[in-house]
């Protein structure tokens, strides 16, 4: 069956509240969560991935596996190894060619049996060595005895035994050359090899043989000595995974396809100038299950003929990324956290409340509402980093402040430069978090993927000499075009003022900073510049984030959980939010304390609660809401 479930009650399991972090588990620390033997049913998640890998396995098809980093794609191609046939493996022996040297014999023998031969073969080595030896002796005596007692001549005999002993040791070099090499051994195998070929070199992956410097005159390594194994070789009648498959070179992904279609593949020095080079051995079998895997530009890249092959004979999956969220996927996430402390194995375990934190997180991560996300390999790291961190502490137990302190520690490059640019800002009191400011506004950003900034936006209105102009500095300056097109839509109908006749200078305070995505500061901007225009102050308590509309609709942005954060550590006690965003605010109750979040559908409602409280205010508010009725009539109220 598919995916085991983290056993609990019958009736408890039916009764779960949806709002158990831990899905009607009881527990006090992840060691009393069973983990599953076999990797296949530790496998969180990618039901189709999972699926599609159990049938391949039964009936040996190769598999294209795509999609996001630690998404579990390496962790699938291991549990396929698992579920292989072990009575099938085999050894491979290469052995000297006395016919011709460089044309090494190959073997294939049922594993173990290879341990076997070469025992042998060393056992008969030495007991010819042994009669050698012995023989070599007697002679020796026999001559020195000869030459010191019959022909009285010390140095001659010397001379004759040193020369009878080095031809003896010499020629003993020959018997060494019939031990064959074994170069595949499967003897102490539990299940199928599983090969990682992951950027590998094309010695690596498909076999070499080693440079000999001694290339004659009895000192040389004899040929078949030299042969080495290549990935495509250890992985016989098992998994080869190969992830980022398009930065395979194109040789190495020709001679990959020759060796799935032929099921063998003979090993040969890859470097040209090596004296191995001129050694080929007889085919070794290659007979491998592919799992190629990478991103979708990986398959675009890819060898077109090497795609076809796969797909031709076999599965192409994609893999998800996040999951729904439900009470069992919560149990397994439990579970999860069980797995990677007991296959870490240095960990203390996790409490209830460290456990319900990390599924929080994987909650937060998800960026998307009801879902869970699916990239355990982050989710991995920041379990291990908090069990570091306990373990440092020679804490018994990780807990949730562990957790919370692995979360600041694990924190991206991005994240660091955002915490550095809040701390200098703060050194030139860059921030302002309360008072009254004419055309300024406390705008939120996004850096990177998962960190969120405070980004103040000043605006100022002159009248023009020519045509009015928006002047913005830096990279933003499309956006606030945009912005100030949009906001003068609206103007032009409350208001005398002609904003094209108007220069508005919009000016984003100390961005300087690569990576930020201002494509949300578009209510910012509008707000500035009305408050600018009409000289009404600008609550600086307010932090704000919101894309706005030709007619002043508030339109859902990303990353707002990164940003309220980033709003509560900058000291603002109130974040105008989206209304389409409020289902993705999931942010860390430290920070619920201290921020209220307004989420807004119109422009008149960022006013409302951003503009100082006066009657211009609120006619400005209510003429805004007059033009623009359309909008409110449905009646969001907050
Ligand atoms: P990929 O090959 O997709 O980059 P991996 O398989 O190497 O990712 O995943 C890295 C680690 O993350 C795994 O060793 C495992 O501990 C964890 N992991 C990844 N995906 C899953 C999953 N679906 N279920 C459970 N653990 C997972």
């Amino acid at each position: 069956d598919l995916g085991s479930d983290v056993e609990i009650d019958a009736d408890v399991a039916e009764n779960v509240d949806e709002d158990d972090l831990l899905g009607g588990l009881k527990i006090e620390t992840t060691d009393e969560i069973p983990v599953p033997d076999r990797l296949v049913d530790q496998v969180i998640g990618q039901e189709h991935a999972r699926d599609v890998i159990m049938k391949a396995a039964k009936q040996r098809r190769h598999v294209m596996m795509i999609g996001s980093p630690g998404t579990g794609k390496s962790m699938l191609a291991k549990a396929m190894s698992e579920l292989l046939p072990r009575e099938e493996l085999q050894d491979v022996l290469v052995y000297h060619n006395p016919d011709d040297g460089n044309r090494p014999k190959v073997r294939t023998v049922p594993a173990g049996k290879g341990d076997q031969i070469v025992e042998a073969h060393k056992e008969e080595a030495r007991k010819r060595n042994q009669m050698r030896s012995f023989l070599m002796w007697i002679i020796i005596a026999v001559v020195l005895g000869y030459s010191l007692i019959i022909a009285q001549q010390v140095l001659l005999g010397i001379l004759a035994a040193g020369i009878i002993y080095l031809a003896f040791r010499y020629g003993s070099r020959g018997s060494d050359a019939m031990i064959p090499n074994l170069i595949v051994n499967n003897a102490d195998q539990k299940s199928a090899p599983f090969q990682d070929a992951t950027g590998a070199h094309a010695g690596a992956l498909l076999g070499d043989v080693r440079h000999d410097p001694f290339q004659s005159g009895g000192m040389e390594t004899p040929s078949h000595d030299r042969v080495e194994p290549g990935a495509i070789h250890k992985s016989n009648k098992g998994v080869l995974f190969i992830d980022e498959i398009n930065t395979l070179d194109v040789r190495s992904q020709q001679h990959l396809m020759t060796a799935i279609q032929e099921g063998e593949f003979s090993i040969t020095g890859q470097s040209e100038r090596s004296s191995g080079a001129m050694v080929q051995t007889e085919p070794v079998p290659t007979d491998f299950i592919m799992i190629a895997a990478g991103n979708l530009d990986a398959m675009e890249n890819m060898h077109p003929a090497l795609r076809s092959r796969i797909k031709g004979y076999g599965y192409e999956v994609y893999m998800d990324d996040t999951i729904q969220d439900t009470p069992e996927m919560r149990r397994k996430y439990a579970r999860f956290v069980a797995q990677e402390v007991t296959n870490d194995g240095r960990l203390p375990h996790f409490t209830e409340e460290a456990v319900e934190e990390l599924i929080l997180e994987a909650r937060r991560r998800a960026g998307r509402k009801g879902h869970l996300t699916l990239e355990f390999r982050n989710l991995g790291g920041l379990v291990r980093v908090a069990g570091d961190i306990a373990r440092g502490e020679n804490a018994e137990l990780t807990t949730r402040d562990h957790v919370l302190q692995a979360k600041r520690r694990a924190r991206s490059i991005e994240q660091q430069i955002a915490d550095q640019y809040i701390e200098r800002r703060k050194d030139y009191e860059l921030s302002v978090n309360d008072g009254f400011v004419t055309g300024r506004v406390n705008g939120l950003a996004v850096m990177g993927e998962d960190s969120g900034i405070m980004l103040p936006v000043m605006a100022e209105v002159t009248p023009s000499q020519g045509p009015g102009q928006v002047i913005a500095t830096g990279q933003l300056k499309e956006m606030a075009e945009e912005s100030v097109q949009n906001v003068s839509a609206i103007i032009k109908k409350f208001s005398n003022q002609d904003l094209s006749e108007m220069d508005v200078h919009v000016q984003f305070v100390q961005t300087g900073q690569q990576g930020v995505d201002g494509d949300s500061a578009s209510i910012t901007v509008a707000t500035a510049v009305i408050s600018a225009l009409e000289d009404i102050p600008i609550d600086q308590s307010v932090a704000m984030t919101g894309s706005l509309s030709v007619r002043g609709d508030v339109l859902p942005v990303g990353g707002v959980t990164h940003k309220i954060e980033a709003a509560a550590k900058a000291g603002c006690s109130t974040v105008i939010i989206p209304a389409a965003n409020e289902q993705d605010v999931m942010i860390e109750d430290e920070y619920k304390e201290m921020v209220d979040i307004i989420p807004v559908s119109h422009i008149s409602e960022v006013l409302d609660v951003a503009l100082e409280g006066e009657p211009e205010k609120d006619s400005l508010v209510d003429r805004l809401k007059s033009i623009t009725g359309s909008a409110l009539n449905k009646g969001q109220g907050v």
